[in-house]
C-alpha cells in the first residue's frame, strides 16, 4: 500500500533501537526525510545510515529529548515544517511504590508526559497552519491496565494521555492527527531489562522469565518492532486521516478489554 507520504519531513525521538528505530524505518521506507534522536552517538549513526539506504534524508541528533536542550536540538534540526512527529523516550524503571520520591516522579513525567506535550506544543501550529500533520506518540499497555511494579510509568503516561484526549479533538478540524500507540511487550532492550527485573525478583532464569511472560500473551510471542513502526507509519499515511485520538493498543491481546 502506498501510504500517500513521500517526500514529507518528520521527527522520530529516541530511534536509534527498538520500537522507535522500527517507527523510523517504517516512515523512511515510506519516503519521508526524517530527523531521528537518542543519547548513544554509535547506535544513532548506524542508524542513520541504514535508513539512508531508503533514499531518504536523515538527519541525527545526539541528545537527550528529555531535557530542554535535546528538545531545542531536535526541533532547530528540523526546522520550519514537521509533518510527522513521533514522540518517544526510555521508560523509566521497574519498583515498588514505597521506592519513589518526588525526583523520580518529576524525572518520569519529564521523560514520558511533558517532554511530548512540548514536542506537540512546539510543531502543532504550523501542521494545522497548512492543513495537515500527524504525530504518534509510544506510550505503553499500562495506559489501559496499569502494570504494579511500572508506577512512574504508569503516572506519566496517565498524564500524557489525557492531554492527548483532548488536544487530538481540537486539532482534528485542521487536517492535524494525534494519536496513542500502546506496546504490550516487543522484544527490544527494554523487554529484555523487565525480563531481568522479573529474574532477580523470583530468582528465576532468564529462559524461565521469558517463557513465563509470553504464557501470558495469547499470541504467544514478543511483538517485532518493524511490526510496530509498520503500525505507526500506518497511522501517519494519508488514509488515517479520521483515526483521532485514539489509544491503539499492540500487544498481541495480552490486555483483554471488552470495549
Ligand atoms: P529500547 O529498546 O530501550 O530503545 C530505546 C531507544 O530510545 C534507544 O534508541 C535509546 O537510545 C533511545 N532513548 C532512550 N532514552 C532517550 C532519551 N532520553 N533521549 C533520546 N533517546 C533516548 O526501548 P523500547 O522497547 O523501544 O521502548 C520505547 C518506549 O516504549 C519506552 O518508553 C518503553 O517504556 C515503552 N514500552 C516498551 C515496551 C516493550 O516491550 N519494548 C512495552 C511497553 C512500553 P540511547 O539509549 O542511546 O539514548
Amino acid at each position: 500500500m502506498d501510504l500517500g507520504i513521500r517526500g514529507k519531513k518528520g521527527i522520530v525521538c529516541a530511534a536509534s533501537k527498538g520500537l522507535g528505530r522500527g517507527c523510523a524505518e517504517a516512515l523512511a521506507a515510506a519516503g519521508v526525510d526524517l530527523v531521528i534522536a537518542a543519547r548513544g552517538a554509535e547506535a544513532l549513526e548506524a542508524t542513520a545510515e541504514d535508513l539512508r539506504k531508503a533514499g531518504v534524508t536523515i538527519t541525527p541528533v545526539q541528545c537527550d529529548i528529555t531535557t530542554p536542550e535535546g528538545l531545542a536540538d531536535v526541533l532547530a534540526a528540523a526546522g520550519a515544517q514537521v509533518d510527522i512527529l513521533v514522540t518517544n523516550a526510555g521508560g523509566p524503571p521497574p519498583g515498588l511504590w514505597s521506592d519513589w520520591a518526588r525526583e523520580d516522579f518529576l524525572k518520569a513525567i519529564d521523560a514520558n508526559m511533558l517532554t511530548p506535550i512540548a514536542l506537540m506544543q512546539a510543531v502543532l501550529p504550523g501542521m494545522m497552519a497548512r492543513g495537515w500533520g500527524r504525530v504518534v506518540n509510544i506510550t505503553s499497555a499500562s495506559v489501559k491496565a496499569p502494570i504494579g511494579v511500572l508506577g512512574l510509568s504508569n503516572t506519566s503516561r496517565a498524564g500524557l494521555t489525557g492531554f492527548v484526549a483532548g488536544t487530538a479533538r481540537q486539532v482534528a478540524g485542521k487536517g492535524v492527527t494525534i494519536n496513542n500507540l500502546l506496546p504490550g511487550i516487543h522484544a527490544t532492550d527494554r523487554a529484555v531489562a523487565l525480563d531481568q527485573g522479573v529474574v532477580r525478583a523470583q530468582n528465576i532464569s532468564y529462559e524461565e522469565a521469558q517463557a513465563q511472560r509470553m504464557a501470558s500473551i495469547p499470541a504467544g510471542r514478543y511483538g517485532s518492532p518493524a511490526e510496530f513502526g509498520a503500525a505507526c507509519a500506518f497511522l501517519c499515511s494519508t488514509h488515517a486521516g479520521f483515526i483521532v485520538g485514539q489509544n491503539i493498543l499492540l500487544d498481541g491481546g495480552a490486555t483483554n478489554l471488552s470495549l
